[in-house]
């Protein structure tokens, strides 16, 4: 068994578990704290703005409607990773539901690394949404008298699974209680905050002392689970969800390295048999990297421990995040 340390990533605040030896370790620096906007920075209204001082409109209709799409990108090691790809869906996700873009692509990459840039994190978690926005009334609905709003932020690295559980795995149930929202209702091709049905599979989780939960749409198939895609591996292919399912760039980037590994990938339908008698399973997502099930439903997912794929694919993720091609993006700090 690994010795498990706590290392300090040169600020205070962030403790973070991990392995000595593993691919996943902070960056060990200190931060210059001389701006207020170091920490943490968000741009709002057109001003950048320390993290914890940001605000917006309770009239804005991304949170009465939640009339929104976002996308959360990642810097590693000081680097961003797959910035534009991250842009790019966000872009077709808000043209889909017509909210009108205030931004040219490059100005909200721009803003992106600016607030990065402002934070001086090394490791950061990158926000950017477009709201519906509000009207010139309290409380306008009118959509033609609503004006678009275009937020970032840029904060400490927030995990929906921490390093610590990357490297030692996960349980995780098929939530019997919801199903995920079908592409008719809320298309989860576009990345948005109607939660609902995965905040439900998350207290069933932890009703059935579980980590996390997979959703089945109404047919019946495996989608994700809140905010990770889910893919499974059997005998030497991954397979992963094709319908009703954000198309992660953390998955597309493990589907990537698996077909460098030689597995073959498949794109299709995923029943919670399959799952049952898979090899190994693990989630994706920018908010957890490459991240092993190694129980599911109570019963151990292959040996009931992670996958050597699994690790295999993890460790490549975060030694691309150190790798100078055209993923990465150095940040350039003032
Ligand atoms: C963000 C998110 C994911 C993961 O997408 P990445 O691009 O890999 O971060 C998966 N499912 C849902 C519902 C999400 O919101």
């Amino acid at each position: 068994m690994n010795q498990l340390t706590i290392l300090e990533a040169g600020l205070d605040e962030i403790i973070c578990e991990t392995v000595p030896g593993e691919a996943i370790q902070y960056s060990r620096y200190s931060l210059d704290r001389t701006s207020p906007l170091a920490g943490g920075c968000a741009w709002i209204e057109g001003a950048f703005v320390p993290a914890a001082a940001a605000r917006i409109s309770i009239f804005d209709a991304g949170f009465g409607h939640s009339d929104v799409t976002y996308t959360v990108a990642h810097v590693w090691h000081g680097n961003f990773f797959r910035l534009e790809d991250h842009v790019e869906r966000f872009l077709a996700g808000a043209e889909k539901m017509r909210i009108p873009m205030p931004a040219t692509k490059a100005e909200i990459m721009d803003l992106m690394r600016g607030c990065v840039s402002k934070s001086g994190l090394r490791e950061a978690y990158v926000n950017v949404c477009v709201t519906r926005g509000y009207g010139r009334k309290p409380g306008e609905k009118t959509l033609e008298a609503l004006e678009s709003q275009l937020y970032v932020y840029a904060i400490p690295y927030l995990w929906v699974f921490s390093p610590i559980r990357q490297i030692e795995g996960i349980d995780a149930v098929i939530a019997q209680s919801v199903r995920r929202s079908p592409a008719n209702v809320m298309d989860p091709w576009i990345k948005n905050y109607q939660w609902g049905d995965l905040v439900r599979a998350t207290f069933e989780a932890q009703e059935r002392g579980a980590r996390t939960a997979f959703l089945l749409d109404s047919d019946g198939f495996v989608t994700e689970g809140p905010g990770f895609n889910v893919l499974m591996v059997k005998d030497g292919t991954v397979f992963t969800a094709a319908r009703n399912v954000l198309p992660g760039i953390t998955r597309r980037t493990a589907l990537e390295i698996a077909r460098d590994f030689g597995l073959q990938t498949v794109i299709g339908d995923v029943t919670p048999e399959m799952l049952r008698g898979a090899d190994e399973i693990f989630a994706a997502t920018t908010a957890g990297g490459v991240t092993p099930v190694v129980a599911l439903d109570g019963a151990p997912v292959g040996a009931g421990v992670p996958g050597d794929w699994t690790r295999k694919i993890r460790t490549r993720y975060w030694q691309m995040m150190d790798e100078p091609s055209d993923l990465i993006e150095p940040v350039s700090y003032i």
